[in-house]
């Protein structure tokens, strides 16, 4: 291992009480450091430097699909084929990229210059078809912009094409800021009122913090609704051990890309939101997990606390108080599961993202048995506002039990696919609208993420997006990731590219999830060549009943519960399969 590679491993060990913890982001440099390959060598010399067995760091390489120990060409062309994507081309795309370059998929052209792979989505389902080329994103591509790429990149030149996305505000709260060319910096954020929040919060008690979060109502944005403040409750008093906040910006679920807004384009407000929610729950150490592929957006991270860090807003005595805090960002590396808080804090362990048993929970026993909560990003970034205007300004916007703004990631059939924000409860018509409404005739809509049931363009046509409207709608609000579908889309397909990921991503601790996801591939395949029949149909609703509530995480319910309402709301279109 070179001298350079085993002293940045010595400065990311520091990041954390635990060396061992440190395995995911020392992958990741000697990953970057030797070509995009971890080579056995490094492996080895790693697995010794941070005290955990070579096996274990093996096991570790093998389950995130970022890590590579065989060699890729120079440029690894990795296309989104996920469902949102999809929706958008990006099959054409990956077509048209394999047979420009002569190759087919996992292959490497002959100069060993590019390999081209499809994965799983990228989380940017509003500005797909997205190609990632290493560690860039170019997003938005047609097959024009393709053949300019590749022609680019044979010269060694990188192109820039930022890709900036819709966006419309009505609350001004999350996306306040979006769209300034100052929006990341800590200078605008400061300009703006930016960390008068976390003044004022340092100036209550964490207990009256706590309650201004619980009178509030937040809920969490992440996909459960779990109240954020009662949440914070559960941490025990006076705890001897430790307490840690994590956030969770692993923005896994399929069709969400929404917290990427707020970590790009407005990172001290997630910051502020970190330092305020640390000092509520008694935390010294954020950590601050965002998915591996966002590289630029955890640089843009690291250089907001850096600047935090500078101004006495993060780190020791932050604004004089005698309040400590600071906020690690740590990568995780390719795995939807990691997405799931007891498994995300494995990840952050430097372990694969298995889902722990619950309970006990992690407000008791979390990162390294201690304390810890677990909030999602846009969560976080309501807590500002709350502790800056009061609980009862937040509980003016939307409906009761529902309130605050809300983020939504429109992908799909629409003719301005984007993030949206809206005060919780708007009807899920309006949102389209400023999605430039739908492109043809609307099939069906998922308004929660891949893993909430799809509604019917009539089931659709009333529904406000809100926690209690959408479960009376038979569907879930989810992450607020709504992919919209026209008449074009084949639902058995749909549902075999939902099983695919799921089959993709299991992390394979319970056998209903592992094999049944495989069997139902299998099954559903059969229909879509032809060969199936209704028995077999019967067998993949029979798997689907059976593995609901069936599995270690929600991972089960994730598929089985979407697949049901496909079949259920569709069933003419499987059966027209059947022989
Ligand atoms: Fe892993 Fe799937 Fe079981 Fe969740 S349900 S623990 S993802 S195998």
């Amino acid at each position: 291992m070179e001298d350079s590679l085993r002293e940045r491993i010595g400065m990311l060990t520091a990041r954390y009480p635990s060396k061992r913890a440190a395995l995911l982001p020392a992958l990741h440099a000697a990953q970057e450091a030797n070509d995009g390959v971890i080579s056995e060598e490094d492996l080895s010399s790693l697995a010794a430097l941070l005290g955990v067995s070579p096996s274990h760091a093996f096991g570790v390489v093998s389950f995130y699909t970022m890590f590579r120990t065989k060699p890729v060409g120079k440029y690894h062309l990795q296309v989104d084929t996920n469902l949102p994507a999809t929706l958008a081309g990006a099959e054409e795309i990956l077509k048209h990229l394999l047979k420009h370059l002569g190759i087919k998929l996992g292959q490497t052209t002959r100069d060993g210059l590019f390999t081209v792979s499809s994965v799983e989505d990228l989380g940017a389902s509003g500005t797909c078809p997205v190609i990632q080329v290493n560690d860039r994103y170019y997003e938005a591509m047609t097959t024009d912009k393709v053949d300019a790429l590749i022609e680019s990149l044979r010269r060694g030149e990188w192109p820039e094409w930022p890709v900036a996305g819709y966006f419309e505000s009505e609350c001004n709260i999350l996306l306040r800021r979006r769209g300034r060319p100052d929006s990341a910096s800590l200078e605008g954020y400061l300009a703006d009122g930016g960390y008068g929040a976390l003044a004022k919060a340092l100036s209550m008690t964490p207990a009256e913090v706590v309650d201004a979060v619980k009178s509030a109502a937040l809920r969490g944005r992440g996909g459960a609704g779990f109240p954020a403040g009662l949440k914070w409750g559960f941490v025990p008093k006076n705890s001897e051990k430790p307490v840690y906040l994590v956030c969770n910006a692993d923005e896994g679920e399929p069709g969400t890309f929404k917290d990427r807004q707020i970590m790009e384009f407005d990172p001290h407000l997630l910051l502020e939101g970190m330092a305020i929610a640390g000092y509520a729950i008694g935390a010294k150490r954020g950590f601050l997990y965002i998915r591996g592929e966002f590289s630029w957006i955890a640089r843009i991270l690291e250089q907001a606390i850096a600047e935090a860090r500078a101004a006495g807003k993060l780190g020791d005595n932050i604004l004089d108080s005698g309040f400590e805090f600071d906020v690690v960002v740590h990568r995780g590396a390719g795995s939807y599961v990691c997405g799931e808080e007891t498994a995300l804090i494995e990840s952050i362990e430097g372990k694969r993202g298995h889902p722990r048993i619950r309970p006990p929970f992690p407000a008791q026993e979390g990162l390294w048995g201690c304390p810890t909560v677990v909030n999602n990003v846009e969560t976080l970034a309501c807590v500002p506002y709350i502790i800056e205007h009061g609980a009862d300004a937040f509980r003016k916007i939307g409906p009761n039990n529902n309130f605050g703004p809300k983020l939504f990631g429109v992908s799909g059939h629409v003719n301005r696919p984007g993030v949206f924000e809206f005060p919780m409860g708007v009807p899920l018509s309006r949102v389209l609208e400023a999605a430039g409404g739908v492109k043809g005739e609307l099939k069906a809509v998922i308004v929660g993420g891949l893993s909430t049931p799809l509604l019917t363009a009539a089931e659709a046509a009333d529904v406000r997006l809100d926690y209690e409207s959408c479960l009376k709608s038979g569907t879930m609000l989810g992450s607020g990731a709504i992919i919209v579908m026209n008449q074009t889309v084949s639902i058995p397909r749909a549902a075999l590219r939902l099983m695919q990921f799921y089959a993709h991503e299991s992390c394979g601790q319970c056998t209903p999830c592992r094999q049944g996801t495989h069997t139902i591939v299998h099954l559903l395949q059969t229909l879509l060549d032809g060969h199936g029949t209704l028995q077999d149909l019967e067998n993949i609703e029979r798997c689907a009943a059976t593995i609901r509530g069936a599995t270690l995480c929600p991972g089960g319910d994730a598929f089985a519960v979407p697949l049901g309402a496909m079949i259920r709301k569709f069933r003419p279109e499987f059966e027209a399969l059947c022989k």
